[in-house]
């Protein structure tokens, strides 16, 4: 049941300037950082972190998207953590993400807006969408040695 996940705060999160409200959302439900860097990737790398959206007409706007400033990526461990995160994240679609989540409470545009504007849907986060996902994402983004395993106060008063 304990699982990983890979999240990034995309460019727009981090120039924004609010990595570290992201990242205390993710705190507070009491997963576990278990690796944690600032990547600034390339087109190559788009392309194998999005191998499933290469072909589809919004790529050229995600890759631009992606690669246009450091991203924040981490490796979050803990029980049901990828339906967990996703949920905190919410919808892709800001304006369908609901209040409360990550997408719906600091942005709300359309995938039909963004669309107009040859643009990438500006949603700040990527979480692993299922544990298959998770796990070639993870080997893509982290060493085996950048991830750390160690006790915190929910090992002892959550889990
Ligand atoms: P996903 O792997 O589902 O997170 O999708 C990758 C990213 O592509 C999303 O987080 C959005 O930033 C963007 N995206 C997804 N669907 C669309 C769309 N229809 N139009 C524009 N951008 C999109």
């Amino acid at each position: 049941m304990i699982e990983r996940t890979l999240v990034l705060i995309k460019p727009d999160g981090v120039q924004r300037k609010v990595t570290g409200e992201i990242i205390t959302r993710f705190e507070k439900v009491g997963v576990k950082i278990i690796g944690m860097k600032m990547m600034w990737i390339d087109n190559d790398f788009s392309k194998k972190h999005y191998k499933e959206h290469v072909e589809k007409p919004f790529y050229p706007g995600l890759e631009a998207m992606i690669t246009e400033g450091p991203v924040v990526a981490m490796v979050l461990e803990g029980v049901h953590v990828i339906e967990i995160i996703r949920k905190i994240v919410g919808a892709t679609e800001p304006h369908k993400a609901a209040p409360g989540t990550i997408r719906g409470d600091y942005a709300h545009v359309s995938a039909e807006y963004a669309n107009t504007k040859n643009m990438s849907v500006k949603n700040l986060v990527h979480a692993s969408g299922t544990k298959q996902e998770a796990e070639a994402e993870i080997e893509l983004w982290f060493k085996p040695e950048e991830l750390h395993s160690y006790k915190t106060v929910h090992d002892v008063h959550t889990l």
